[in-house]
């Protein structure tokens, strides 16, 4: 069971909403998104996988920040990146 051993997730206990609805990165280069996810270290909003430029998959490498949120409405999950695990709350 993936979230009886991933640290990262049990260590969110409130979880980061996002400050706006855009991807951080995305809005000074121009570029577009698909779905929007927060960083629960630093509270960087980013985009996803399905978005051309997944600059939340790039940041949580490059920056060793494991968890992510959903920016979503109406989505109210966690992934965690080392250990592929996702989380409702
Ligand atoms: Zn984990
Ligand atoms: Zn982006
Ligand atoms: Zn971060």
């Amino acid at each position: 069971m993936p979230d009886n051993r991933c640290a990262e997730l049990k260590a969110v206990t409130t979880v980061k909403h996002p400050k706006q609805r855009e991807c951080d990165e995305c809005v000074p280069i121009g570029a577009e998104w698909v779905h929007l996810r927060t960083c629960q270290t630093c509270g960087s909003t980013l985009c996803c996988d399905s978005s051309p430029n997944r600059h939340a998959s790039k940041h949580a490498r490059a920056s060793h920040h494991p968890v992510i949120a959903s920016a979503e409405p109406g989505e109210r999950w966690l992934y965690c990146y080392p250990h592929d695990a996702t989380v409702e709350y």
